[in-house]
């Protein structure tokens, strides 16, 4: 890879994570906007982490920001049905699921300006109005809301040298509308080589007339025009390879170069599009347009070993995974991935079995349910549907060595599980769904008399000091660790030193000791909860330690059985 000489003096290199920048000098910065068209879901926010890559790889520092239409202010307050998972950043924002493909592909710097919505823009305004910052003018969309937006598309200005901006939403829906203008006044003010678009199309293949149609394509580009931007590249996804006339008439009706035409074909895995996007020639696009020298082609060595073991392990391993979302795999996006990355690692292809906790209200239930899995991960959550079930499933894995992964309410539940069957407090369990004698969890004490929903948990990154001797220290090979959260409850300490001297193992707390982080037992092949969110830090060369290690405790299990 071809790294410019002063790349590494604003670089620092964190073990596993890859390099990280600190404090950019002050430079031209190049931004890169990507829109979408004809529908949802072609795959905008993998298209702009695939191109962050390249052009990381191309020695370029990157962000990517998301600008998402919706009035809630984040993500934070939306059920998972409404959005999939909510993402936290290491500063403790609640964002959208893209910025987790942002982070494990790029491993850019991502903060809660990375991730921005039509609530925030609004809100920003109005409280400014309220202070009479406007001095008696009339506040409008154009141009009180669009220098808003423009005011936050500009955050990270001559900090990187490349801004990727996701316009979420698809062209032609009335509430983009704003950030489309703010992005054609930025573009304007930018002029042409300092700011792209590349909109991302549909290009459907129609069985019936054995051909693929380009009238989709045409029709969402005339649409963007009508908001006074004109694409430079487009990126059309398509089941089949372009021909030449295909990529010619696209190019003709669209108004585009030929060769910014780009094919997004459909990958076996996510993971895969960096390099099909290098191979369609996304990023020469891209750096000639951008007027970007002195780069040359990636090289994705590391990205393409990583794909391999993806797309052909040698083993494979079946892991279940209860939680109550089981229907919607967005919900619990980045343990996926992080399972597919821990995987890579062991040369292992992980095999979901999805198990609906609410399923499950017995103990026949519970074996008949976790019956051919080699290890089982207990999925964060809210409220109180499905506990029952998670607690019955932890007790036959606890009792028959079959690893175990909790996370979050997870881990909640296991110490549930612990107190009732092992130490006998029969009625334990959390004060988040049952006020009784024995809350062994229960609501943080700075979290009493919060009543606001948004943005009011435990969030974001916490140090956490493991023990010495643990498979929690086993696995991350470190004394301090820095994990995120996003949670309301916790290991109630008043029975800490009953559980403690039942065989309960806490191997992570917080700094002052206060806070249990991390709970797991001794005599189990592998049974660890983490109170956080190990799977936010999941980066795809490399997984994460703790999920490293629990597919090779599943394997080993495997190999047992
Ligand atoms: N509901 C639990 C709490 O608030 C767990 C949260 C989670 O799993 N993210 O503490």
């Amino acid at each position: 890879m071809f790294v410019p000489l002063c790349f590494y003096s604003y670089c620092t290199r964190i073990p596993h994570k890859g390099y990280i920048i600190m404090a950019a000098k002050a430079k031209k910065t190049k931004y890169i906007f990507i829109t979408g068209g004809v529908l949802s879901s072609l795959g905008k926010g993998i298209t702009s982490a695939s191109l962050g890559l390249l052009l990381k790889e191309r020695g370029l520092s990157v962000t990517i920001m998301k600008f998402d239409p919706y009035i809630n202010v984040d993500p934070g307050t939306m059920n998972p049905y409404q959005h999939g998972e909510v993402y936290v950043t290491d500063d403790g924002a609640e964002t959208d699921l893209d910025l987790g493909h942002y982070e494990r592909f790029v491993q850019a710097p991502v903060t809660r300006q990375n991730s921005v919505s039509t609530g925030q823009i609004y809100f920003e305004v109005i409280q400014r109005e309220r202070q009479g910052k406007y001095l008696g003018k009339t506040v409008q969309v154009v141009p009180h809301i669009t220098d808003e937006i423009k005011r936050r598309m500009t955050t990270y200005d001559k900090k990187f040298d490349v801004v990727l901006i996701e316009l979420g939403g698809t062209v032609g829906d009335i509430e983009s509308m704003p950030f489309l203008e703010a992005a054609r006044q930025l573009g304007l003010e930018l002029g042409r080589t300092n700011a792209l678009f590349i909109h991302l199309t549909y290009v459907p293949f129609i069985k019936s007339a054995g051909e693929v149609k380009t009238k989709p394509t045409q029709h969402s580009v005339r649409m963007l025009m009508e908001y006074g931007i004109q694409p430079d590249i487009l990126v059309c996804r398509c089941e089949e390879e372009l021909e030449k006339d295909v990529k010619n008439k696209i190019a003709l009706f669209c108004n585009v170069e030929e060769d910014s035409v780009v094919l997004a074909l459909d990958a076996e895995t996510i993971y895969e599009v960096p390099i099909l996007y290098a191979k369609a020639k996304l990023d020469d696009a891209v750096v000639r347009k951008l007027n970007i020298q002195r780069t040359s082609k990636p090289t994705l060595t590391e990205w393409s070993k990583f794909v391999q073991r993806v797309k052909k392990p040698k083993n494979q391993v079946t892991i279940g995974f209860v939680g109550k979302y089981v229907q919607l795999q967005d919900a619990y996006k980045s343990i996926l991935e992080a399972l597919s990355h821990a995987g890579a690692v062991n040369n292992t292809r992980v095999h979901v079995k999805y198990i609906d906790s609410e399923k499950i209200t017995s103990h026949e239930e519970a074996v008949a349910a976790l019956a051919d899995t080699h290890g089982i991960i207990v999925a964060p959550g809210f409220g109180s549907r499905g506990i029952e079930g998670k607690i019955w499933a932890i007790q036959h894995v606890r009792e028959n060595g079959i690893p175990f992964f909790g996370i979050c309410l997870g881990m909640q539940c296991a110490v549930i599980e612990f107190a009732r069957n092992v130490c006998g407090l029969a009625n334990a369990n959390s004060g988040e769904f049952k006020k009784v004698k024995n809350n062994v969890i229960d609501l943080m004490p700075d979290q009493r008399g919060v009543t606001n929903k948004g943005g009011t948990m435990r969030l974001g990154s916490y140090p956490c000091v493991l023990k010495e001797g643990t498979k929690a220290f086993e696995s991350y090979k470190s004394q301090i660790i820095r994990e995120r959260h996003r949670h309301r409850y916790e290991f109630n300490n008043e029975f800490r030193e009953e559980l403690e001297s039942n065989g309960l193992v806490i191997s992570g707390v917080s700094p002052d000791a206060r806070l249990v982080e991390m709970i797991e037992l001794p005599n189990h092949p592998w049974f660890v909860g983490c109170q956080f969110h190990p799977e936010f830090k999941s980066v795809a060369v490399g997984g994460h330690p703790l999920f490293v290690h629990f597919i090779g405790a599943s394997l080993a299990h495997q190999g047992k059985s």
